[in-house]
């Protein structure tokens, strides 16, 4: 009679708030050690949140409610307890109210690891996740979804870039190293940098402009050393003209991997 009514079985009356936000609270501090590497029991879990606030629940609706919390999390592409496999066949309505008691709770510490079709965004994240002291290898997505962005780029004159790469004849203008490789069109491989950005209103000329291998070029975009490098190409390359920069315009950013500028 007892194992009867302890069946998860759809007669089971239904869970108070208090109840889910127990169960997502209790979810939500596995995931920290989970997610920390470090050691949790999932079953004394369990029959802890049965000997305190799931009182009236079994062990298998507690898991239950666990997977749902993990497809609510699927949902919102952040990561879940492997061990509770996202519940497939709820409906959107339990996904919602599970959703919804997440977000009542902290749940920063997940944020970085939900995918961004933004690439200074990307960055952040990434950052943020490596100095963290444990990474685990991560599934990661088969199928990654296609964001489409709207992205806004500035005319640039094709004789000014072939007029800086020619001039550098084939010699990194930062590192005065070769290119490193021939291109594909058979020619030595630079980049072009505007040392005033376009997107502070930098002009797309010779005296604005240099040709730099692609490592010079990072560092000009990425490096904590960037301004003092930057410095060191006004000083080392004659037809530099300082500009003065203008307030960068909404929507445009330079990013390395947008477009190489
Ligand atoms: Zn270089
Ligand atoms: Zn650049």
């Amino acid at each position: 009679m007892s194992t009867f009514q302890e069946l998860p079985a759809a007669s089971s009356n239904a869970w108070s708030n208090e109840e889910l936000m127990s169960a997502v609270q209790a979810y939500l501090g596995m995931l920290r050690f989970e997610l920390k590497g470090e050691y949790y029991n999932k079953a004394e879990i369990n029959r802890q949140l049965r000997d305190g606030p799931l009182t009236c629940r079994t062990k298998a609706s507690v898991e239950f409610r666990m997977q749902n919390i993990s497809a609510a999390l699927y949902e919102l592409k952040m990561p879940y307890i492997v061990g509770y496999l996202p519940a497939r066949n709820i409906g959107s309505a339990v996904k919602e109210k599970m959703v919804g008691l997440l977000r009542q709770n902290d749940i920063e510490f997940l944020m970085p690891y939900v995918p961004t079709a933004d690439t200074d965004a990307l960055s952040a994240k990434v950052s943020s996740l490596r100095k963290q002291t444990y990474l685990k290898m991560p599934p990661g997505s088969k199928h990654p979804q296609l964001a489409i962005k709207t992205m806004s780029s500035y005319l640039r004159d094709p004789a000014v870039k072939a007029w800086v790469l020619e001039a550098a004849k084939g010699v990194c203008e930062g590192c005065d190293r070769p290119a490193p490789f021939i291109g594909n069109d058979g020619l030595p491989y630079l980049e072009v940098h505007h040392v005033m950005p376009l997107a502070s209103h930098g002009s797309d000329t010779p005296t604005n402009a240099v040709a730099l291998c692609p490592n010079c070029h990072r560092r000009c975009h990425y490096s904590n050393d960037s301004d003092e490098f930057k410095l060191r190409l006004y000083e080392k390359i004659e037809r530099l003209r300082l500009e003065v920069p203008e307030p960068i315009d909404a929507g445009t950013y330079e990013s390395i991997d947008a477009n190489l500028t």
